[in-house]
């Protein structure tokens, strides 16, 4: 008898019907005698009607009622799931993130779970039956309700089964598991039989949503075993795992993108100690995250700077580094979010000189200019014209053999 945490997606429940499927599904698992914690996502498209209902009364809506507002998503889900599996003559009780005891810090919208209180779940568990819990959702501590983040609800159930200790975490989508490459832009992409932390950890953060990263992060943390798979086919999936010998082999794994980022380039900056603190500190109060910095090397004590931000807080960058550009002399403020960031990763790439000039020449072969370059221990991520996305994903990924099995690195 294995305690097992599921996830379904948004896709996977965006119906009733689908809803039932689910349900049956997990009866399955139950008549084999599993124990089943189901962590559920609001309905597709569910989140986005709930935001834009809020921005018709504000653009800027209070993050707190935010959070009430967009928790009510999975308050539906997990009611008519468990109002399914009753249905079907098994027994099912619904939790909120409240009522499963999920406490997170007091961030709205970007809480961080601190830690969960099992007592309930196991109750239930105790007395047969299913769990459905809201993903996404927690309280702090002065008992407001919280939100994740988007794609949260990966982490509701990463973080479930690292508390329970569950012996299987499946997270069910609408993909077959993680593929070399977005199954929805490269036709070629493989699904991959196992991925290891490390590089799960990059493909989500370099833009593959198949898994939130804070789920990831939980995952190596407390070395919980990932199954990716589809809740549309019985295929096996993907295993994202502790790293192991057999992975060091592959010097690529995957391509991924990034459309949500901007670039702002600062002209003619004044070289002189004190003038990145002076740039960065207003940005870094505002919250706001860089990823990319690139600073040329200084001719007469002048340079260039440029970063990244998400395009969600370009507007807010641009105002804030403008007022600074002023102050220090700087000649102009310049913003770009016609840019996408195009990476690959790989645990080989570890031990293998000459990845990132075939990076390179493979890029410029399709005549696409590169403007800005990051690299760290198993990935390379070079900024491009956002319009030339997809042609750089499947040409590098026919580069890299990625596809084929005989042509594999
Ligand atoms: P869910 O609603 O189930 O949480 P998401 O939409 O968040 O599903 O994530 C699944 C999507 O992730 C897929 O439909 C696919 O387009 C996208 N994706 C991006 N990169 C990859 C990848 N390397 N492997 C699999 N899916 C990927
Ligand atoms: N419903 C939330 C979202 O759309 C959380 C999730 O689906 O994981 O972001
Ligand atoms: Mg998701």
């Amino acid at each position: 008898m294995a305690l097992i945490v599921q996830k379904y997606g948004g896709t996977s429940v965006g119906s009733t019907e689908k809803i039932k499927n689910v349900a049956g599904r997990v009866i399955e698992y139950c008549e084999k005698g599993d124990m089943l914690v189901v962590v559920l996502s609001a309905m597709a498209g569910q989140t986005d009607d709930l935001i834009r209902l809020s921005k018709e009364i504000t653009e800027t809506p209070d993050p707190r009622e935010l959070d009430v507002l967009m928790a009510t998503g999975e308050q539906i889900t997990i009611s008519l799931f468990a109002t399914a599996v009753k249905s079907m003559g098994y027994d099912c009780c619904s939790l909120l993130g409240f009522q499963a005891a999920i406490h997170t810090d007091e961030i709205y919208g970007k809480a961080r779970i601190r830690k969960i209180d099992t007592d309930r779940i196991l109750k239930e568990l105790d007395e047969d039956r299913i769990v459905a819990v809201a993903g996404f959702q927690g309280i702090d501590e002065s008992g407001n309700i919280t939100t994740l983040g988007r794609g949260g609800s990966d982490t509701t159930a990463v973080a479930l089964a690292a508390a329970l200790k569950a012996n299987l975490c499946e997270i069910f989508t609408d993909v077959d598991g993680v593929f070399s490459a977005d199954p929805n832009i490269c036709t070629h992409a493989k699904k991959l039989e196992q991925i290891s932390y490390e590089e799960m950890l990059e493909l989500s953060s370099l833009g593959a949503k198949v898994l939130d990263i804070r789920s990831v992060e939980f995952a190596k943390k407390f070395n919980v075993p990932i199954h990716v798979r589809s809740s549309f086919t019985r295929n096996e999936g993907t295993m994202v795992v502790a790293e192991n010998k057999e992975m060091e082999k592959v010097l690529v794994s995957g391509v991924v993108f990034d459309k949500n980022e901007a670039r702002v380039t600062i002209v003619k900056v004044p070289d002189r100690p004190g003038i990145a603190s002076k740039i960065f500190n207003p940005v870094f109060k505002a919250g706001i995250v860089v990823d990319m910095i690139i600073q040329n090397t200084s001719a007469e004590g002048i340079t260039d700077l440029t970063f990244t931000v998400t395009k969600a807080n370009f507007d807010e960058t641009m105002k804030l580094v403008r007022e600074v550009a002023k102050e220090i002399d700087a000649e102009k403020v310049l913003g770009d979010q016609n840019i996408s960031k195009v990476s690959i990763i790989g645990l080989g790439m570890r031990n293998h000189a000459g990845v990132a000039s075939k990076m390179f020449e493979t890029l410029s072969k399709e005549n696409i200019n590169i403007s800005m370059i990051s690299t760290s221990e198993i990935k390379i991520s070079c900024v491009i014209e956002e319009k030339y996305t997809e042609l750089a994903v499947r040409a590098l990924h026919e580069a890299f053999g990625l596809g084929d099995e005989k042509k594999q690195n």
